[in-house]
């Protein structure tokens, strides 16, 4: 090839600031309402054109209407291995504009920012994908091994029209797949100017949303009763909502906590991790909430008149269980409530834990510390859930890595379904050169 037609393809690196703004700009929000949800279509078709532009084919997986999915597939140098599928949703929670500096969908760049809703959950991440198997198609690039790409739909609200239904009405097209990378992990945490630990996630926590129901004697709002829907169900919510459930540290966990104390020099207390979670700034909410089940009261709802005792009332609790531990939880929360108030389940995914090790560890650690040699990788339980529940019932071994470099200033926590969402543009950059490294030695 001629340098001219060399300097005529675009660098990946810039590549993706197009492609995530692009991503950005379509309003992809997920109200977990079909009706009112928009956009997936809008963006999976946009990611099909940019795999059709360099000859990659992928198909459409419609679950309702407006509801898309993308899946492709790279063929690998090695048919015979298991193949590695990347995976990225393409929905976003809602963002209101007025609290927001920039608009929410303007794929602002400012400040070596990207802005907008989705920037690092997840469209940063899909652009990075896209940007690398683009170059890849226009420079000959092949995988050791087959990659399957998929872009989902409906992360944001259970993952019921995206990842679960692929899984259950398509699941042919990950038959071979063995091991899998998505959101949350890959990001830096830095430790000093000249280290930064790189926190891979090897396993999430359990979803388990449920909905208490309290039952009670209708009555009049003037008069004694002694029987109130309102008044117990708000009884057992304050009692959830106060309680701390014990602490567990799993294998994961104390994993991360002992790779963090011996870098930070912080003592750690096996019988009282708190203590040196409480230095972790930033991700302290994050980590925290993986030493132990969780439960916060999220709605509430009741009554339909200001003089009108209902006879029921409602309230969804957020809770969210570790590894092995959904079925003790339950039984931990019906004792809170009592026997008087029902508990339904809305929502119950397993949580999930994979051990630090293997090849695909190996090559996630090696990319890394290649583009940063300050690089500490660490494996890390993240407290949410995400697709990788779905793709986990195929036997499929799930790891959150998206890589990122980040300022030491940034509240990246904080930034997850937050206002000012936004993304470094030289993080972006990083994670697109950490990526291709690692895809190439997958
Ligand atoms: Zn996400």
């Amino acid at each position: 090839m001629t340098s001219d037609a060399a300097s005529a393809r675009p660098d990946p690196t810039a590549e993706v600031v197009d492609l995530c703004r692009d991503l950005l700009r379509i309003d992809t929000t997920n109200t977990g309402d079909n009706d009112t949800s928009v956009g997936e279509r809008r963006a999976a078709e946009y990611v099909a054109e940019k795999l059709a532009e360099v000859g990659v084919e992928s198909v459409l997986h419609e679950s309702a209407p407006g509801r898309a999915n993308v899946v492709a597939r790279i063929p690998g140098t090695d048919p015979s291995r298991g193949a590695l599928l990347v995976h990225g949703h393409l929905d976003v929670v809602p963002a209101d504009a007025d609290e927001w500096s920039v608009h929410p969908f303007s794929g602002e760049l400012r400040d070596g920012y990207l802005w907008g809703r989705g920037a690092i959950d997840m469209k940063d991440f899909d652009a990075m994908v896209l940007a690398v198997v683009r170059h890849w198609q226009r420079t000959g690039v092949r995988p050791p091994r087959d990659i399957v790409l998929a872009y989902t739909a409906d992360e944001e609200a259970g993952s019921d029209y995206g990842a679960r239904f692929l899984v259950e009405h398509h699941r042919d097209l990950f038959d071979d797949c063995t091991e899998a990378i998505g959101e949350v992990g890959g990001f830096s945490y830095s430790v000093s100017d000249s280290q930064r630990l790189y926190l891979i996630e090897t396993a999430e926590k359990g979803i388990d949303w449920l909905r208490l129901h309290a039952k009670g004697r209708p009555g009049h709002g003037s008069m004694m009763h002694d029987d109130n829907a309102v008044t117990a169900l708000a009884e057992a919510v304050a009692r959830i909502g106060r309680h701390r459930f014990p602490v567990v540290v799993t294998d994961t966990v104390r994993a991360f906590l002992t790779e963090v104390s011996d870098v930070l020099g912080i003592e750690l207390d096996p019988d009282d991790p708190e203590t040196a979670i409480a230095k972790l700034g930033p991700i302290a909410n994050i980590i925290g909430a993986t030493i132990r089940n969780t439960a916060n009261p999220t709605r509430l709802d009741a009554g339909y008149k200001d003089n009108v005792i209902p006879g029921r009332a409602t309230a969804t609790i957020d809770c969210r269980s570790l590894p092995g531990q959904s079925e003790l939880l339950e039984r931990q929360l019906r004792e809170l409530v009592g026997p008087d108030i029902a508990i339904e389940y809305v929502q119950r995914q397993p949580a999930l834990e994979t051990t630090f090790d293997g090849d695909l560890v190996e090559a996630m650690s090696a990319a890394l510390r290649a583009e940063d040699p300050g690089a500490r990788p660490v494996p890390y339980m993240l407290s949410g859930g995400t697709d990788a529940k779905a793709f986990s019932q195929l036997g499929i071994r799930c790891f959150g890595f998206a890589p990122l470099q980040l300022p030491a200033d940034l509240n990246f926590s904080a930034l997850f379904h937050g206002i000012d969402e936004r993304v470094p543009v030289d993080g972006l950059q990083f994670g697109v050169r950490v990526l291709d490294r690692f895809l190439r030695t997958c």
